[in-house]
């Protein structure tokens, strides 16, 4: 396991020698402790990154994708240690870290081809002596700031089109799940991705973002993480006008119309809704069912909820791990208080499960009906594993429900009507729409928000936009 980061090629720990402890959210018990880096540190993450950049974007595209595509392939001969890292710092079920480490190295193996299509383009001139040429470049050194839902995938999805389009990189994983980023840098270099090019921190977030964003010589930073922190940085992002992605909240609606398929609609938003126990920022959080498939749909619900079995990540069959700590249960016990205070009825669940040996981290999946618009967990994000229900007559008043977010991230909704299908798509107010479909994610298609989702995109070709500027040049013969 390495405890020590990654800067200019050398494992370092903090200059001041400090560290903070990375512990098992499901015991409870500290597993490690890393570096307490800050901006000093951080600067210096830069200066390698920038020493590295000339080299790094010379390369070619072939060149630079064969190390990426490498770093993918190293990823999924070591998924079950890379997974079982994760469920210790996370929680996750080891089958959904299993599945994670997939996710995260699919990006890199798409980044690794997609770099080898960064086109350019001759334009006809206006004038007979002209030439005009279009070329992409890398934008330059990328800081990648990572949250600890998804602490491999957050990380490359970002990484491989950087790498792919010639960035160098500065990370820094969320606290709470710092060394699966540590194991996928230590991974970078057993490739032989050179030195500079893939530096990551760990630290105080604010120092080290504060670090990056007065630093001209960073000039894309890419984000994943609450809408708030995603505020603090755009802000701060205006003095040196730097360049951003900001994959911020989600509070996503799942529509099931009268006319679904109820078995899909109800293992779609089971998975959807309790995949690492609630806490992803496109899992379904307002189900939203028409008038005549609301029972039906109810009754199952509960049912698949209920064979759920909440547990420690490594334990046979678990599909719920525990929150990520404290305060989290905390507000998913809020936002259930607050349903049942005015007027919601709990139909599975409602309560924290309490299991010898482990901490008090766990809560059961539950499922909470008479939703209203009123209610917390209408308005704001639980990230806990509690779906609640409300119930709606027409199409209109059902994308109207859908709509009435400050959020535009994901949104989901089950039909067999071909029309309705394309009309409801095309009138959700969302970045990522699942028709008949509650898991869109998927390396090769664009992955990002509207609204206070963020903006900027990841996954396909379109991430490539981020990490590239676009140069004309203006040939005189
Ligand atoms: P979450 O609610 O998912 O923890 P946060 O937005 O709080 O989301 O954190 C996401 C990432 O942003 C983490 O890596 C965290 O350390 C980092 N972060 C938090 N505050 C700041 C800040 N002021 N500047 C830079 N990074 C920050």
């Amino acid at each position: 396991m390495r405890t020590e980061c990654l800067i200019n090629g050398e494992w370092v720990g903090a200059d001041s020698g400090k560290t903070f402890e990375v512990t098992n959210p499901a015991t409870g018990r500290v597993l490690t402790s890393v570096p307490r880096m800050g901006g000093a540190e951080a600067r210096r993450a830069v200066d390698a990154a920038f020493a590295a950049w000339p080299a790094w974007r010379s390369r070619t595209a072939a060149d630079r994708g064969k190390l990426v595509g490498e770093l993918g392939r190293a990823m999924m001969r070591d998924q079950d240690r890379l997974a079982g890292l994760m469920t210790a710092e996370q929680g996750k079920p080891l089958g959904e870290s299993k599945g994670e480490i997939a996710y995260a190295a699919s990006f890199l193996e798409w980044a690794s081809e997609e770099g080898k299509r960064l086109y350019g383009e001759i334009i006809p001139a206006s004038a007979a002596g002209k030439r005009i040429l279009v070329l992409r470049q890398s934008v330059g050194v990328a800081a990648i700031i990572t949250p600890w839902n998804f602490p491999a995938a957050m990380i490359t999805r970002k990484l491989g089109p950087a790498l792919a389009c010639g960035c160098p990189v500065v990370i820094k994983p969320a606290e709470d799940t710092p060394l699966s980023a540590l194991a996928i840098a230590e991974l970078a270099e057993e490739v032989g991705i050179p030195a500079g090019v893939v530096n990551v921190i760990t630290g105080e977030a604010k120092a080290i973002g504060g670090a990056w964003l007065d630093d001209d010589r960073v000039r894309k930073l890419s984000f994943t993480g609450s809408t708030e922190v995603g505020r603090v940085l755009m802000k701060g992002a205006s003095e040196h006008l730097l360049r951003l992605s900001l994959e911020l909240g989600g509070h996503a609606p799942f529509l099931v119309f009268d006319d679904a398929d109820l078995d899909k609609a109800v293992a779609a938003a089971t998975a959807c809704k309790f995949r690492n126990a609630g806490q992803t920022c496109i899992c379904a959080n307002r189900f939203i069912v028409q008038e005549g498939i609301h029972d039906a749909f109810v009754e199952r619900f509960a049912e698949a909820i209920n064979d759920l079995k909440v547990g420690e990540g490594t334990g046979d069959g678990v599909s719920i791990g525990p929150l990520i700590n404290d305060a989290a249960v905390e507000k998913v016990e809020s936002h259930v208080r607050d349903a049942i205070g005015k007027g919601g009825t709990v139909r599975a669940g409602g309560e924290r499960v309490r299991i010898d040996g482990l901490a008090d981290r766990f809560y059961a999946p539950t499922l909470i009906t008479g939703m209203t618009p009123e209610m917390k967990i209408f308005r704001e994000e639980t990230f806990g594993p509690v779906a609640a229900v409300t119930r709606f007559k027409d199409e209109d008043e059902g994308v109207r429900l859908a709509n009435d977010s400050e959020y535009g991230l994901a949104a989901y909704f089950f039909t067999r009507d071909a029309s309705r299908l394309m009309r409801v798509a095309e009138a959700l107010e969302y970045g990522i729409v699942g028709a008949n479909d509650g898991g869109p994610s998927t390396a090769q298609a664009p992955f990002g928000g509207v609204k206070h989702s963020g903006f900027g995109r990841e996954g396909g070709r379109y991430v490539m936009d981020e990490y590239t500027e676009i140069k004309y040049v203006s040939w005189g013969l």
